[in-house]
């Protein structure tokens, strides 16, 4: 070996050893400035010395990447759903359940917390990671692997006395801490907040550009090893050994002998959890010995070796100071209640949603009143009853909002809608201002460079009364405002253009027709192919079409009897926005399959499950997730579960290959 061959394998070797010190033991020795001077003088060797590139260098890990597509991928070992417990008797229950297939009472058991984030799986071959693939449905997941090698307590490459081809399960988190600084970072970008750090962990996952992923705090906890070899006896050994050879496995993990000892740890942990700097919902205890877990094997859905012990939704309670109301872009009203503020569950809560007018009545909920507040897995907590105890003399009934706190319009409740509307559409502030900003979301028409923030001052300023004007838009207004330079100003008229090439399924989305999401978006552009096949439909149409129910129908009727939405529609129409499906669409599209229900099962040689899915829907077939005396036909892949092939044969339904399939068509 050259002698710069043997620094360059020196520097990784020691920077790989800073970065486990580092992210997986939380114990740097070294400096940061110290750190990034080898890493610096580590890509300068590698810059001159091409020859010696080696794709897991510590100085590869900043991603780049962009991943267009992430490729589906059947798990080796199918990834199980865990069994929830609630309650001590929960737990003996299922104690006395594995004591008697066991045949014994000695039973050890390891207790770990649940950790709240996207699940992942880690393939090494080799001693090296191979793949990284999303949960999924359990049966297959998401490739992920160029964003997974961004995170930095994941190692690359391990030591070669643990195993050499095995997996490793865990959660991919998002700490608290980081969490907050990339909401922060958002909210002074004029951005929307990100809800929750386990949806967002889960969602930076499937960023296309892994060097996004590598910016975010992600780290990764685990919990499982998979292997064939057998070389632990039990799973804490093989966890122990995992974190010896580079893995974060964290250190709460515990042995239990009994469920008297199991609960102790559920206690203590659902007090100090909220010292962590990570979110958990529970505790997930297992049967320590890896022959006893094969011994007791799986159920349809969970291992009968694990459970996991969900902790209670906190509640605290305080006085309520107000109910204010918030206006959404369709109208609806939402009661908020303005609580004084009061520590839940590690946060400062201030308000709490009260859902609707019948929730306020029937809680009988009262300003003044101490109340109690919940919160469960959402970030906005709610409030779940009244201190009756506590309720003063004088306390008045609430009278629920009669007028728009917005615009002064009445208000107006439909039969059967939970909800109270303001009919102002087009007068009221935030119902123009939220239809435009849904126009540009994401999953509609994914407008980069514009935000919600500068929709609002947008429209304040009198260039943009609906989603039609922002396509007339010009830089020159636009430059002018404040906060504005040219550079943003081009992106925003340059992501305005881009939406023309959106599918009509997602302009119809776009469209904020009430009770049109995206899958209905998707079912009505299927069916009617074209806007003007839409508006043109009578209710009789509409309803005829599969899932479209009454409510739907008239929402949408209503919509196009309006001239100003017709208008609208013209106009997009005009600018070029996608308003019917694209040619391609069309060709791939038959009625062939209309009026036929289809089970898919197993795993396929050439077509993956989704595309099997999407070729029958895209024919007018009906996919059902299971085998009914309504199905007709079943798509038998390798491995097709044996109960679901017995079910088929003794309803008599033809169980078809992906070959015969493909036939049909
Ligand atoms: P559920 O999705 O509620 O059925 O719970 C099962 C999921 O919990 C698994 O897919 C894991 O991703 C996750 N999980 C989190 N922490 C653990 C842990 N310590 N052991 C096993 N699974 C865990
Ligand atoms: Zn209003």
């Amino acid at each position: 070996m050259s002698s710069i061959q043997n620094k360059i394998e020196a520097l990784r070797k020691e920077l790989n050893h800073h970065n486990y010190n580092y992210y997986v033991l939380d114990s740097p020795i070294i400096s940061d400035f110290d750190f990034d001077m080898k890493i610096k003088e580590l890509e300068k060797l590698e810059a001159k010395h091409p020859e010696f590139y080696d794709p897991d260098s510590p100085t590869q890990r900043v991603g780049g990447e962009i991943t267009k597509n992430f490729e589906t991928i059947t798990h080796k070992n199918r990834m199980y759903s865990l069994d929830n417990s609630y309650s001590k008797e929960d737990l003996l229950d299922w104690e006395k359940r594995i004591q008697k297939i066991l045949g014994t009472t000695d039973i050890e058991y390891t207790c770990e917390l649940k950790y709240d984030g996207a699940s992942i799986n880690l393939a090494y071959e080799a001693g090296k990671l191979v793949k990284a693939v999303t949960r999924g449905d359990g049966f297959q997941g998401d490739d992920v692997t160029t964003n997974i090698r961004t995170i930095l307590s994941i190692p690359l490459s391990i030591s070669s006395d643990f195993l050499e081809n095995f997996e490793m399960r865990g959660e991919v988190i998002l700490p608290l801490e980081g969490f907050a600084k990339m909401n922060q970072e958002r909210i002074a970008a004029g951005e929307e907040p990100y809800r929750n750090p386990r949806n967002t962990a889960s969602g930076s996952l499937k960023l296309q550009d892994s060097s996004e992923v590598a910016k975010r705090p992600l780290d990764c906890l685990l919990y499982q090893v998979v292997s064939e070899e057998r070389k632990y006896g039990t799973h804490h050994d093989s966890l122990k050994a995992a974190r010896d050879a580079g893995f974060k496995i964290p250190t709460t993990m515990v042995l239990a002998k009994s469920v008297d000892e199991i609960l102790d740890f559920v206690n203590q942990w659902d007090v100090k959890r909220h010292e962590l700097p990570y979110e958990t919902d529970g505790v997930v205890i297992k049967v320590n010995s890896l022959a006893q877990q094969e011994e007791l094997g799986y159920t349809s859905k969970s291992p009968r070796w694990a459970i996991a012990y969900k902790f209670k939704a906190e509640q605290v309670s305080t006085k309520l100071n107000e109910i204010t109301y918030q206006v959404g872009r369709t109208g609806a009203i939402t009661p908020v209640a303005n609580l004084e503020p009061v520590l839940l569950a590690g946060t400062i809560v201030k308000r709490a949603s009260l859902h609707n007018a019948d929730q306020i009545e029937k809680l009988d909920v009262r300003v003044g009143d101490t109340v109690y507040v919940e919160k469960g897995g959402e970030i906005i907590p709610k409030i779940v009853a009244v201190d009756f105890s506590k309720r003063q003399k004088n306390s008045i009934p609430t009278q629920y909002a009669t007028h728009c706190p917005e615009c002064g319009t009445e208000l107006i409740r439909t039969d059967g809608d939970a909800k109270h509307y303001c009919p102002n559409i087009y007068g009221c502030a935030p119902q123009i201002t939220g239809r435009i900003q849904h126009f540009i979301s994401r999953k509609a028409m994914d407008i980069e460079g514009l935000g919600a923030e500068t929709v609002e001052l947008l429209r304040k300023e009198g260039l943009i009364q609906n989603y039609a004007d922002l396509y007339e838009l010009k830089t020159e207004q636009i430059i002018p405002l404040e906060r504005m330079a040219e550079k943003s100003a081009q992106n925003m008229i340059d992501g305005i253009e881009k939406s023309k090439n959106i599918p009509f399924e997602k302009v119809l989305f776009a469209l904020g027709i009430r009770f049109v999401g995206e899958t209905v978006a998707k079912k009505l552009a299927k069916h009617f192919k074209s806007i003007d096949n839409l508006v043109n439909a009578d209710f009789e149409t509409l309803i005829a079409v599969d899932e479209i129910g009454d409510k739907i129908a008239e929402s949408i009727i209503d919509f196009f009897s309006n001239e100003k939405n017709i208008q609208l529609v013209n106009r997009l129409k005009l600018y070029g926005v996608q308003l019917q499906i694209s040619e391609e669409e069309l060709i791939n599209q038959t009625d062939k399959l209309v009026g036929k229900v289809f089970v898919v099962s197993g795993v396929f040689q050439e077509l993956s499950r989704n595309d099997l899915k999407k070729m029958i829907e895209d024919n007018g077939g009906k996919v059902s997730s299971s085998i009914s005396k309504k199905t007709d036909y079943v798509i038998a892949g390798d491995n097709m579960g044996p109960s679901k092939k017995e079910k088929a044969e003794d309803l008599g339904i033809a169980i078809i290959s992906e070959q015969e399939f493909l036939e049909l068509l």
